[in-house]
């Protein structure tokens, strides 16, 4: 019997619905419990150390802080084959919108100062992660093996990309399927 490939799902700067559309899988996951092992997930496990010999990595979500930055970094050492699971980590897309005001500084005071509550004040503790001056996409910080669009992607072409690479196969998608948004 083929061993299960090792499988990881990972959560950036994204608002998770990449990882819904991932449980929109349904009855399919069963399948999918039997091809792989989830090593690794914020839908799946409690496991806080990201593993070693990881074979297939789904990275939701820009790069967006110094915590988002460390993990990507401990996903590339240890992952054979990593996905840029959605819109915000191929183009930093929703995250990226603050990229224009390029001060962390400047977004934190406008979203605690201007947008929020009377008296709210932006957090100062420095053990919270901290912002990086932009949001950027996954590639720009890490090689990428293979780009799923979408936002999010649906639940059939999550699908196609997964069993392609638990085939051991590059994953083709059909052009209507490279779409983004
Ligand atoms: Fe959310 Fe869309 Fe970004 Fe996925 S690509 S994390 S659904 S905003």
């Amino acid at each position: 019997m083929t061993p299960r490939k090792r499988l990881a799902t990972v959560w950036l700067a994204g608002c998770s619905g990449c990882h819904m559309s991932f449980l929109d899988l349904d009855l399919w996951l069963i399948e999918l419990a039997e091809l792989a092992e989830i090593v690794y997930s914020p839908i799946a496990s409690d496991v806080k150390i990201y593993p070693n010999a990881v074979d297939i990595a789904l990275v939701e979500g820009a790069v967006g802080t110094s915590d988002n930055l460390a993990l990507l970094q401990q996903v590339r050492a240890n992952t054979t084959t990593l996905v840029s699971f959605g819109d915000c980590a191929l183009t930093a897309n929703v995250p990226g919108m603050r990229n224009p005001m390029a001060d962390p500084q400047a977004v934190l005071r406008c979203a605690y100062g201007e947008l929020a509550d009377a008296g709210a004040q932006p957090p100062g503790d420095p053990l919270l992660p901290q912002l990086l001056p932009r949001a950027l996409p996954v590639h720009e910080l890490v090689p990428v093996e293979v780009y799923l669009p979408g936002c999010p992607p649906p639940a059939e072409r999550i699908r196609a990309v997964l069993e392609a690479l638990l085939q051991g196969e590059r994953p083709q998608l059909a052009p209507e399927q490279i779409r983004f948004g």
